[in-house]
């Protein structure tokens, strides 16, 4: 006997994993269908043993990928098709956002060790980035989420690439911004007028002007931040005179957990938040010998602080080897700068160098639709700048910080 049920899931379901769960969820069970991604959520075909479609509408809530938020799921009996097996189809393209996209996560684990490990064919590849973790709505450009729509649609994957997109084993099975040092976007430097320096290895460069005290300004996830030593008085009091930040406090980036109680008192509570894949940034309680400038927070015991979210972000604090000042490309009162021209005019006055990337776009473009746990953590806590603009039912929609 068999069943047949069409499956529609709602939620943050899209860019976080789920149609190689439900492959996995469904080889695993023994079930016959399809799944794909369609412009209203996850929608899966699935057929086989009754007991075990029971098995994978209980396992699809119980089991989801960390970063999806399930928010309904409906499931409809069907005729029988007769399916003798299982496959992800290509998506529906329709171009309307009934639809969530996961927002941008942490550098995960996995792909921190493979950045770290000096035989891996993505050592130190300031892109790299899986299922599990990387940039979502900073490259979206429409749903469904699919890499064709995406600001990763100008880079063919490599054969090694691909290889790994194809394989449901592999932790990149349909990770759509898939991409390494052959075939992906590249790290490169300008000077000030945003003119491109040729350079031995702009990783290394970029670090040394960091710690020769120079004000660089990163292309990032959702624009460009202005980084500097958060060690020295004169270069942050420099960062803030060119600015034009008089004395708000700037928050500081620091490589890890540990660096972070190093500098200040972290509770339980606090480191939980500081390491959550949304890395906010959290006001801690300085030590009283903390190191860090006292331009950085004049006159306050509390500092800002955040760990890396992007792979570019860690090769940045392990080449500069010292906290660094992480604070919007802006003149204060300006929106943060985007655009590579925009940037390269606005950042001219300020930034002595710049790293720059061939694919993030701004969030002001694409607003962040957030679920309501994630409206709540950003409630909480100030979520890297973003902030509510507007609110509909269920879906609040942030912007781009001022
Ligand atoms: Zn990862
Ligand atoms: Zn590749």
């Amino acid at each position: 006997m068999r069943d047949r049920r069409k499956i529609t899931v709602q939620g943050v379901v899209q860019g976080v994993g789920f149609r190689p769960f439900v492959y996995g969820l469904a080889s695993r069970l023994g079930l016959d269908g399809s799944v794909r991604n369609g412009t209203t959520g996850v929608v899966i075909d699935v057929e086989g043993d009754p007991t075990c479609v029971e098995n994978f509408l209980r396992a699809l809530v119980a089991e989801a990928p960390p970063l999806a938020r399930i928010e309904r799921v409906s499931a409809e009996k069907q005729p029988l098709r007769h399916y003798t097996a299982f496959a992800i189809e290509p998506s529906e393209a329709r171009d309307d956002m009934g639809v969530f996209v996961a927002p941008d996560v942490a550098t995960c684990p996995e792909c921190l060790s493979e950045f770290n490990g000096a035989h891996e064919r993505r050592y130190r590849y300031p892109f790299l980035n899986c299922t599990n973790c990387g940039p979502r709505f900073t490259i979206v450009s429409g749903v469904p989420y699919d890499r064709e729509r995406t600001t990763m649609a100008g880079f063919s994957m490599c054969i090694a690439c691909q290889a790994e997109y194809v394989d449901p084993r592999d932790r990149r099975f349909h990770a759509q911004p898939t991409a390494c040092p052959r075939c992906g976007p590249r790290l490169w430097v300008a000077d000030s007028q945003g003119n491109e320096i040729p350079v031995d290895d702009s990783r290394t460069f970029i670090g040394v002007r960091l710690q020769e005290g120079k004000i660089v300004a990163v292309k990032g996830l959702g624009g460009y931040h202005l980084s500097c030593d958060a060690l020295r008085n004169d270069v942050v009091r420099e960062l803030r005179r060119r600015k034009q930040r008089e004395a708000k406090p700037l928050a500081v980036m620091v490589q890890n957990l540990d660096m972070a109680q190093r500098l200040c008192a972290v509770s339980a509570v606090e480191a939980e938040l500081i390491t959550s894949a949304r890395r906010p940034i959290v006001l801690l309680r300085k030590h009283p010998d903390c190191p860090i400038a006292g331009e950085v927070a004049p006159q306050n015991g509390y500092l800002g602080v955040m760990l890396p979210y992007t792979p570019l972000h860690h090769l940045l604090l392990q080449q500069a080897a010292r906290p660094l000042v992480m604070t919007s490309g802006n003149m204060t009162e300006e929106p943060i700068a985007y655009q590579d021209d925009d940037a390269v005019r606005r950042l001219a006055g300020i930034a002595d160098y710049s790293s720059n990337c061939d694919i993030w776009q701004p969030p002001e473009i694409h607003a962040m639709v957030l679920s309501k746990m994630e409206l709540r953590e950003l409630a909480a806590f100030h979520f890297r700048g973003y902030e509510v603009i507007s609110q509909e039912g269920n879906t609040w929609v942030c912007g781009g910080e001022g």
